[in-house]
């Protein structure tokens, strides 16, 4: 809790140790009924200037507490207190990565990319999306990761069309593009990357819209710089896109931040208004479904520069057939 008076943080007995040799900016409240019902009971007794007896509002982040949260919080609270949704003033802030979480997201990155050759060695028509996934995954922690960004997304066959195909038991088939999505997190920071190979042998379609794709993650990486709005970037994308008659097919936004969380701010998407500045961490990720056919997603993370963007993840992207 950040109030006037401090930074306190609330938790229970089975961080008793932990709070004390990794909080050092804040006091550490250990609760027995939860730390929740703690905080609101400590608001309770501060008074907070000199204003204790006029309204004063608590702000929590509506993305992380749940209501059952919300009620043992505010179940403490005195009613003078009232609780609004904050500003998201630290996502704002996290937002520009310094040298220090460039370099830890850097080497996320590039440990991160690794996987793929595990990927690559692994996927066979008939062996299991699972299967992939699993040796991408041994691969990682053996590596060191203190665990993957999000669940690995290895989609076959027509579930390729599927922008979130987490891996299933379903056996890759012959004939359709197979995309993994995948990432570590690595000193707490997040890596993210897809790219997308073909069983089989490949249609003149398949490498088509495979080149389409490239061709508009290109283009939004081109528009990529310091003072460019973040829709900007989108519009490069599906402008493309639109160029081979392929926009209807890409139904997901162009990309978002990278940093401790796997999804921060900004959303590189249609009408976002945010303006990227040095710093900034964010993928590019346009795709194209065919709906009970294939699909087709190319990401790479790039960090905006004083002059423009540099592509962070190894870049090689040609077409793989396997
Ligand atoms: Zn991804
Ligand atoms: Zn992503």
């Amino acid at each position: 809790m950040v109030a006037e008076g401090g930074i306190t943080l609330f938790t229970d007995g089975r961080y008793t140790e932990q709070a004390k040799t990794e909080v050092q900016s804040a006091q550490a409240v250990i609760s027995k009924k939860g730390p929740l019902s703690a905080a609101g009971r400590s608001m309770g007794r501060k008074r907070f200037g000199n204003r204790a007896s006029k309204s004063q509002t608590l702000g929590i982040e509506g993305q992380y507490l749940t209501v059952a949260g919300r009620r043992s919080l505010s179940d403490e609270l005195p009613r003078h207190i009232r609780v609004r949704e904050a500003p998201p003033l630290v996502e704002r802030a996290r937002m520009v990565k310094d040298a220090d979480e460039i370099r830890a997201i850097r080497t996320a990155v590039e440990r991160g990319a690794e996987l793929f050759n595990h990927a690559l060695k692994t996927i066979r028509p008939g062996v299991m999306e699972t299967e992939v996934a699993a040796e991408m995954e041994y691969a990682a922690r053996k590596d060191g990761a203190e665990g993957m960004a999000f669940e690995t997304i290895i989609a076959s066959g027509a579930r390729s069309a599927l922008p979130h195909g987490r891996a299933s038991s379903t056996a890759i088939v012959s004939g359709a593009f197979v995309v993994c999505d995948f990432g570590v997190i690595l000193h707490g920071y997040c890596s993210d990357r897809t790219r997308t190979v073909y069983v089989g042998a490949a249609t003149a379609e398949a490498r088509r819209v495979y080149d389409a794709v490239l061709a508009s993650q290109q283009a939004a990486i081109d528009a990529v710089g310091p003072g460019v709005k973040v829709a900007r970037i989108d519009q490069a994308a599906r402008k493309t896109l639109q160029q081979n008659g392929l926009a209807q097919y890409f139904t997901h936004s162009t990309g978002h931040g990278v940093g401790l969380e796997i999804h921060e701010a900004p959303r590189v998407a249609r009408g976002q208004q945010e303006v990227l500045r040095p710093g900034m961490v964010i993928t590019i990720e346009p795709g194209v479904y065919l709906p009970g056919k294939w699909g087709v997603r190319i990401e790479d993370m790039v960090v905006v520069t004083e002059q423009g963007c540099e592509v962070l993840t190894p870049t090689q992207k040609e077409f793989i057939v396997i």
